[in-house]
């Protein structure tokens, strides 16, 4: 039974808690000697993000964690929560959380002046000290630290003065826990003095107040790295006060990548749904290509909602077929992964050649790339001639997006030699008819990928294309930069 009243606290041994960063300290070192796994759901950072954090927590720094958007940071932030004790106790009503034997404002100590040991107190757990905050321009001090409340204060009748009118910012609210900043260097610079004297004094004055709030916080903030170094953006001596600066990443693998989108994707809507592996590496390979490419902005990322996004609308753009077709198992294709650009086309930024080109175009390209390697990885050695030989000689096939999976094996079984290498994919003859459509029309989209067939609007997958793709872009973009050139 958790104590109900200091007296009762008190009587239990308990006592004047310690401050939160010792807590943070104490819990980690417990979770490592016990060699328990930190931060679940947290992947990709074991060898690197996470013995930076490790080490932070146990200097009992404040930090900042630098990183392009999409890497984690804010996940990462909560999950110092776990960090935290199950339950501790405060005095109960109090705005931020006092603690009972040393309460910081004045009404809470008042109310142990005169209720002594029957205090009434409320356990708080870990996500109740956890403040979080965008930072944005028109951040104000009141917003961050507190201002006075003149409704607060004609009702109670109190003094405008009187730290009893006092209206708490975010900062305060966060007294004894977790505050996460994000984006810090888009504070305005006077805030960020009043966030230097937290970390310099370990307290806050709240403007026309004669009081200091000893207030007790592990400050966690994140920016992007460019915005963090450029000059002028971060004033020195904040910058000085945070202890530990840790720089997240993009997954390093295709694999992690995967890992990371099948935990974060909202797939797991139907029991009858089926996500191929190449479907996956496809998706993921997109934001790898996206993250490599010239023409995508390095500067903002590509985050790791990207192929969240586009996941879950290739699997809704299969469903939807499934449901217009009435077939009960729903497995993605490549066709879907196409489907899925407009939860594309928005993440990310473009450079001045992307732009020319346009984000749809880029973004097309981008999965054809991600199919490309896909594949290779696949049936890279895979012998399809004989497949490529039925374009060659004038075969083609127009496969309809929302057809139905029985009419799309039926189509696809035109090809010779084709659902012989679905072995490759895992994938064997007997497998239900979505399972089939979904492989043999990636075999497909592999070899139009490595530009071993074509494909046109009309006709669908046909002989291979007689100048690569890609070769016309390069002219495209040449005649619109001479085109430029002239306008100029
Ligand atoms: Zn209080």
């Amino acid at each position: 039974m958790r104590a109900a009243t200091l007296g009762e606290l008190r009587r239990s041994g308990g006592g004047r808690a310690a401050g939160v960063r010792d807590e943070m300290r104490r819990n980690l070192v417990a979770k490592l000697r016990a060699k328990e796994r930190l931060f679940p759901g947290v992947l990709g950072y074991d060898d690197s993000v996470l013995p930076q954090l490790v080490n932070a927590v146990l200097s009992r720094h404040h930090m900042i964690l630098l990183g392009l958007r999409g890497q984690a940071k804010s996940r990462l932030i909560r999950s110092l929560t776990t960090l935290l004790d199950p339950g501790v106790p405060a005095v109960l009503g109090c705005e931020i959380h006092d603690d009972p034997f040393a309460p910081i404002c004045q009404r809470c100590r008042d109310v142990v002046k005169h209720s002594g040991d029957d205090t009434p107190l409320r356990w708080l757990a870990p996500e109740e000290r956890y403040v979080e905050k965008l930072a944005t321009p028109d951040v104000t001090i009141a917003d961050m630290i507190g201002d006075i409340d003149p409704i607060r204060a004609a009702r109670g009748g109190h003094d405008l003065s009187s730290e009893l009118t006092m209206h708490y910012g975010l900062l305060p609210r966060a007294h004894r826990g977790i505050f996460g900043l994000n984006e810090l260097p888009d504070l305005a610079g006077r805030i960020q003095v009043g966030l230097f004297n937290i970390l310099q004094e370990g307290d806050v004055q709240i403007k026309g107040y004669p009081v200091r709030l000893p207030i007790d916080v592990a400050m966690v903030f994140t920016a992007n790295p460019e915005d963090y170094t450029a000059r002028g953006k971060i004033i020195t001596p904040l910058k000085d006060r945070i202890g530990s600066e840790i720089r997240t990443h993009y997954p390093e693998s295709l694999e992690q990548g995967v890992a990371i989108t099948q935990q974060e994707a909202w797939t797991a809507r139907s029991p009858e749904l089926r996500v191929p592996g190449y479907i996956r590496e496809v998706v993921e390979g997109i934001a790898f290509a996206a993250r490599r490419d010239k023409k995508v902005d390095k500067r903002s990322g590509v985050s790791q909602r990207l192929p969240i996004s586009a996941l879950e609308n290739a699997v809704s753009n299969a469903e939807r077929r499934a449901l217009l077709r009435g077939e009960g198992l729903v497995v993605p294709r490549i066709a879907d992964v196409y489907a899925a650009l407009p939860a594309l086309t928005g993440k990310f930024e473009l450079e001045y050649e992307g732009e020319m080109l346009g984000g749809e175009k880029v973004a097309r390209d981008l999965i054809r790339a991600a199919v490309g390697e896909a594949y290779s990885m696949h049936l890279g050695s895979a012998d399809l001639k004989p497949v490529i030989g039925f374009f060659e000689t004038g075969g083609s096939l127009k496969l309809d997006d929302d057809a139905a999976s029985s009419q799309v094996v039926a189509q696809l079984k035109r090809v010779p030699h084709l659902f012989e290498h679905l072995g490759a994919l895992g994938v064997a003859a007997g497998d239900p008819e979505p399972v089939l459509a979904s492989a043999a029309e990636f075999v497909l989209e592999g070899l139009h990928a490595r530009k071993l067939i074509g494909r046109s609007d009309d006709r669908g997958f046909v002989a291979p294309e007689p100048t690569p793709e890609s070769d016309l872009d390069i002219e495209r973009l040449e005649r619109l930069r001479r085109l430029k050139k002239q306008v100029n």
